[in-house]
């Protein structure tokens, strides 16, 4: 906000799936310009909120909101750019080819999922699955997902270039160029479970994992990163995501850019603080 010559702050505020919608009341009264909107409330919030952007109602989940001046809540998503922006910049960066094959895993039926999901449709990764714990959450994430996304979506759905699956086997690993992971799996600093382990070390040797999970900045890998790292895979963790959306966020709120490396440094005096 100094860069821009703007005073204000951001602040963490903790709200349970119970208490978000007072939560939420409270914020609105409190005159904050904007929020961000995090796990696990990036579906829930929608019917709080008095307007939301296109984009946003397309996919489903909102993770910033701007008030305007009379108090009225707009719901936007910034994910889908944060994680398109660097997901091409990182595969350019580290010349990974994804053209010997165009077909991707998600891991997670959330809010992150459904800006993935958007983010590689946007990039011309027309070939997805979704693996979620729970297969009927996976079934019904996708059907939901592709109903919003309009005819394209509705036509992936039908041709089944959008699918659940409800296992990890060689079928439906093998062909994979991208792996991502959006799940909390790995944020409390654990080792992926076993079915992620197997899953991975199946994938084909050139095969991209991208880990939603950031590592607060620091240069350690995130715990899926290091099983991929260990098998040679190449992998980012979800530190760019998180830098690109705040950029679109930061914008929104305030009608004005900074530069990445200033996001960036931001950042991480606020993880590291
Ligand atoms: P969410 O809406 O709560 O969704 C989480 C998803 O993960 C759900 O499908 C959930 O399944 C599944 N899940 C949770 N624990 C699991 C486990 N142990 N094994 C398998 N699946 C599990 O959360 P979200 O907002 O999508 O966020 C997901 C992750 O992405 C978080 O780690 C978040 O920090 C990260 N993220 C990063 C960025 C970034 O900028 N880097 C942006 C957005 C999100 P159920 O529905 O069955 O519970």
């Amino acid at each position: 906000m100094s860069y821009c010559g703007l005073t204000g702050e951001y602040q963490l505020l903790d709200t349970g799936l119970h208490t978000l919608s007072d939560s939420f009341a409270r914020v609105k009264r409190l005159g904050f310009n904007g929020v961000n909107v995090t796990i696990p409330h990036k579906e829930n919030i929608i019917k709080l909120l008095d307007d939301v952007s296109q984009e946003a109602k397309q996919i489903g989940a909102v993770n910033t909101i701007k008030f305007s001046k009379n108090g009225t809540a707009t719901g936007f998503n910034t994910d889908v750019f944060g994680f398109s922006k660097s997901l091409t910049e990182a595969l350019k960066r580290e010349s990974i080819d994804t053209e010997w094959s165009r077909s991707t895993l998600v891991l997670g039926s959330g809010g992150a999922a459904r800006a993935v999901v958007a983010g590689l449709m946007e990039l011309g990764y027309l070939d997805i699955s979704v693996f979620a714990r729970t297969k009927e959450k996976g079934t019904e994430f996708v059907k939901d997902l592709c109903r919003k996304l309009g005819p394209k979506g509705e036509l992936m759905f039908e041709s089944t270039a959008i699918r659940a699956v409800d296992s990890l086997d060689e079928s439906v690993l093998n062909d994979k160029s991208i792996l991502i992971n959006a799940t909390p799996i790995g944020m409390d600093g654990n080792p992926p479970p076993d079915w992620l382990l197997g899953a991975i070390s199946s994938l084909d040797r050139r095969a991209f994992i991208y880990d939603l999970v950031y590592s607060r900045l620091t240069d350690q890998p995130t715990p899926i990163e290091s099983v991929a790292q260990l098998l040679g895979l190449s992998s980012i963790d979800g530190t760019a995501m998180l830098i690109f959306q705040a950029l679109r966020a930061f914008e929104i709120w305030t009608g004005m850019q900074v530069p990445v490396d200033c996001m960036k440094n931001a950042l991480a005096r606020r993880c590291c603080s």
